[in-house]
């Protein structure tokens, strides 16, 4: 594929940043003004008529490292950002659900495929789009995948066979470097890191 990683990853960047623009506010629909509320020191979205102050925070993003013996699961994004590029399954947590609980259910919705937690194995912040990702390693309870609506393909990839280059999102390079390393030695302790901001 031709696809320039470290642009397209600055592209990915921008696409999934959630430091969304407000014109009016959500409470009341009066526009809203972006200043340094009184007592705080940071922008915000203020609304001058009703008082709400609109906070803007992180996301989480959950997903699964699925393994099978030797093998890891990889999804082929049929949506943007990262059209036909390969992920781990990830996305963003919902309200209601613990991380785990959001690891396997985007599992399911994105490669069809069941899996049983082992543990939290990368924790990366992304501060440049305002992300925390984490992701777990999770076992492969059977071989019935498909994928589901939001990629193309879904299948299992051997070390050598890991697409380094047609590779979504730096978070997903990072764990599955992790992990090949971690497989040699044997042991999978949790990884905290950041990914530097890009300019
Ligand atoms: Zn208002």
């Amino acid at each position: 594929m031709d696809f320039d990683v470290h642009r397209g990853f600055l592209l990915l960047s921008g696409g999934l940043s959630n430091r969304t623009a407000m014109n009016y506010c959500s409470h009341c629909g009066t526009p809203v003004s972006h200043r340094i509320p009184d007592g705080d020191n940071r922008h915000r979205y203020v609304c001058d008529a009703c008082g709400a102050i609109h906070y803007q925070n992180p996301r989480m993003v959950v997903g699964c490292l699925p393994v099978w013996e030797d093998q890891v699961l990889l999804c082929r994004r049929a949506i943007e950002p990262g059209y036909g590029l390969w992920t781990l399954p990830a996305g963003f947590m919902e309200n209601s659900e613990t991380t785990a609980e959001g690891a396997q259910r985007e599992t399911l919705e994105e490669a069809g495929a069941r899996v049983e937690i082992v543990d939290l194995y990368t924790l990366i912040n992304v501060p440049d789009i305002d992300q925390v990702s984490l992701l777990f390693r999770a076992r492969l309870l059977d071989l019935d995948f498909a994928a589901g609506e939001e990629s193309l393909e879904v299948a299992l990839f051997a070390e050598a066979d890991i697409p380094w280059d047609e590779l979504a999102f730096r978070t997903v390079k990072k764990t599955l470097e992790h992990y090949f390393e971690d497989c040699r030695s044997g042991q999978f302790p949790l990884h905290l890191s950041n990914l530097d901001r890009r300019h």
